[in-house]
């Protein structure tokens, strides 16, 4: 296990034991950054019968661990577990039809275990349509059944989908902590194989794409881009929360960059969508691709010129590019 999902096992170990862990679970991280070693780890932990306890070290509770000897653990190493599905995709897109397996599967009475398992490792590539199917489940989950899915592009997801699940992000260290990491004598280097080399090491926990580092690495700035997403959403397609959009794009220096970034999520999700008949009324339907492009550009107008203005213009270019989006969704108004 990497170093950086050490903190988001300890918590999962932790309510595994206290049996207070979400039926519906999303890990999602960076390319690289190890979510597939802990989502595997914890798919094994469900499964398996006789779980063990690692040894608590100071900083950190005990890791449980599936134990690899039990009847479930050796069914599963030899891939013939019969109460877990992995949904994966041979095409780019993860359709209902996969989606309706998967319902279908926590419909039937677990064989072996006590549980069920499901495993969606490219949560991002379902279509709309098939993650409206996944929230009939997420709506009713069933007592015995474990829903785990992995993303690197958590912005992908249908909010409605990240509401009803427990979402672990992995952030890259930054600061001391990847120092601490990186200091041939401090105390991580103990748990690392001696020849995983500095520059391994420097892969596996730096972080290349700069322009999001701020949300990726920073708690409270994340939760930030959240509220902003929603109330961007919001004013967007209902034309509320116009106020709370406004006063983030004054004030905060990073609103107008994740202005780009939501409308580029959307245009993405369009394009995404094969199966737009089948959809439920949910926001892609209402903007057109040409539309959300004409706003793009609108974004990128105004970001231009903010950057040559002062704090006080700063307002009036928000507000301006408020009214022109207005205008551009709700011509008539
Ligand atoms: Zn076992």
């Amino acid at each position: 296990m990497l170093p950086i999902c050490r903190e988001k096992q300890s918590q999962l170990s932790r309510q595994y034991q206290q049996q207070t862990l979400a039926h519906a679970i999303i890990i999602q991280g960076i390319e690289g950054c190890g979510k597939e070693a802990l989502a595997q780890w914890l798919i094994e932990l469900l499964i398996c019968h006789k779980p063990l306890s690692a040894n608590s070290t100071a900083e950190h509770v005990p890791i449980v661990s599936a134990c690899r000897q039990c009847k479930a653990c050796l069914l599963r190493k030899s891939d013939s577990y019969p109460d877990h599905l992995l949904l994966r995709s041979e095409n780019k897109t993860l359709g209902v039809d996969d989606i309706r397996r998967g319902n279908a599967f926590l419909e039937k009475t677990a064989h072996l275990g006590k549980v069920k398992t499901i495993f969606i490792p490219q949560a991002q590539a379902m279509t709309v349509a098939a993650a409206n199917a996944l929230l009939k489940t997420l709506e009713e989950p069933s007592a015995n059944s474990y829903i785990v899915l992995m993303t690197n592009d958590l912005d992908s997801l249908l909010p409605t989908i990240i509401s009803r699940c427990a979402v672990y992000a992995i952030r890259p260290m930054v600061g001391e902590a990847l120092l601490a990491l990186l200091k041939p004598s401090s105390h991580s280097d103990a748990q690392l194989p001696s020849n995983v080399t500095l520059s391994a090491r420097l892969n596996d926990n730096a972080f290349i794409n700069l322009s999001q580092l701020a949300e990726l690495t920073d708690d409270t700035i994340f939760q930030e881009y959240q509220t902003f997403n929603q109330s961007f959403l919001d004013f967007l397609y209902l034309g509320q929360s116009e106020s709370k959009v406004l006063s983030q794009l004054v004030d905060n220096k990073h609103a107008l960059r994740w202005l780009e970034k939501i409308i580029c999520n959307l245009v993405r999700q369009y394009y995404l969508v094969k199966e737009v008949e089948q959809v439920t009324p949910v926001v892609n339907q209402k903007i057109s691709a040409q539309v959300l492009n004409q706003i793009y550009q609108a974004i990128i107008s105004s970001n231009k010129l903010i950057k040559s203005y002062t704090q006080a213009n700063r307002q009036f270019v928000a507000e301006q590019l408020l009214m022109t989006i207005n205008d551009i969704v709700r011509p008539s108004t």
